[in-house]
């Protein structure tokens, strides 16, 4: 394990935050846990007790379901170029891995979420981008970016941040499973990816490879 001193906002204290690089999850599930309930990024400061949200890169990995993430928060445009020069010999190659690149803790739990959902995170930027084309005349101030993927136990939906509906509740938008089926069966194809290569899959991803605008 590693030490990394953070400077408090609150006092200008020096904190000693440990540092995780790889985290593996399936040997070591409190690290999930910890993701999920946002105290792995956070520092406490023991000078003030204010507490710092302080993201560094992370290699998540989840063997049992295949996935792996790298979260690089504000990592440069070479990332994915760097990631991927390592040819693999083919039969190495494991094409079932699911490997991607995300900015923040945020994007982090959306992943772990959407693969624990059992879904597709390319057909699910697609659905978000369908769902602001249809809520467009209704709800014209709602972003791709405000979207996010949400399991609950086993049942799943978006939440549209900051926004609330008539009763004043959080905005959500469920999944209709039939319509996911179909995008996963029309445009799969169009958004397949290379065996044993790192994407960040995200909005200008699908942007780059299918235009949802009318
Ligand atoms: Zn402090």
């Amino acid at each position: 394990m590693e030490m990394e001193k953070i400077k408090c906002p609150g006092c200008g204290h020096e904190i000693n935050m440990e540092i995780h690089e790889f985290v593996d999850v399936e040997t070591d599930p409190e690290y999930k846990e910890r993701i999920m309930n946002g105290s792995l990024f956070l520092v406490r400061c023991p000078e003030c007790g204010e507490e710092t949200l302080a993201e560094y890169p992370v290699m998540y990995m989840d063997p049992s379901k295949k996935l792996t993430v790298y979260m690089a928060p504000g990592h440069d445009d070479s990332l994915l170029t760097q990631l991927n020069s390592l040819e693999m010999p083919e039969a190495e190659v494991d094409t079932e891995a699911v490997l991607r690149v995300v900015e923040s803790g945020e994007e982090l739990l959306e992943k772990i979420l959407i693969f624990d959902g059992g879904r597709d995170d390319r057909v699910l930027e697609l659905y978000k981008a369908i769902i602001v084309e249809n809520i467009r005349d209704e709800w014209p101030q709602i972003r791709r970016e405000d979207i996010l993927y949400f399991l609950d136990e086993d049942e799943d939906y978006f939440i549209i941040w900051n926004f609330e509906n008539l009763a004043g509740e959080q905005m959500t938008v469920n999944i209709d499973d039939e319509l996911y089926d179909q995008l996963k069966e029309d445009y799969l194809p169009a958004l397949s990816l290379p065996a044993g290569k790192y994407a960040e899959v995200n909005q200008a991803w699908l942007d780059e490879r299918i235009n949802v605008e009318p």
